[in-house]
């Protein structure tokens, strides 16, 4: 595991989630993390670019901030209702579900922290378009 992964995970979950909430058809197309910062890429019709990075920052920490537990839990596919919408490989039999108090689920192999104080400051830096209604993120911990 690279040194802030857990943290960068649990962040982009949050940001994810934040997202998908405001938006309509939302939804991340891939994400990457590095040792000192991760990116992600939503594919959306609206222009992410349009969202004050100050706002969105201080939504994300406003959650990071009341110490949500982290839970990791593992399910046979038969058991997850709409397994179908979920963003996985369909051969899998066992999948991983990532839930942050009750604020965010959703299905990933990676490593998190277990509460989400444990992030410490988690900041966009930039919103940038890619791509025809492909928008990338690059967020930090600090
Ligand atoms: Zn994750």
């Amino acid at each position: 595991m690279k040194p802030n992964e857990g943290r960068l995970q649990t962040g982009e979950h949050i940001l994810a989630k934040i997202l998908e909430n405001k938006i309509i058809n939302c939804k991340v197309r891939i994400a990457k993390f590095f040792s000192d910062y991760g990116e992600v890429e939503f594919l959306t019709t609206y222009d992410l670019r349009k969202i004050p990075l100050e706002d969105l920052n201080f939504e994300i920490n406003k959650i990071v901030k009341s110490n949500l537990n982290v839970n990791i839990q593992i399910f046979n596919k038969m058991e997850i209702k709409d397994f179908e919408k979920l963003r996985v490989n369909k051969e899998l039999e066992k999948i991983r579900i990532v839930s942050i108090g009750d604020f965010d689920s959703r299905p990933c192999g990676d490593p998190h922290i277990n509460k989400t104080l444990e992030i410490g400051n988690f900041y966009v830096e930039k919103i940038k378009r890619v791509g025809n209604n492909r928008y990338r993120i690059t967020f930090r911990v600090e």
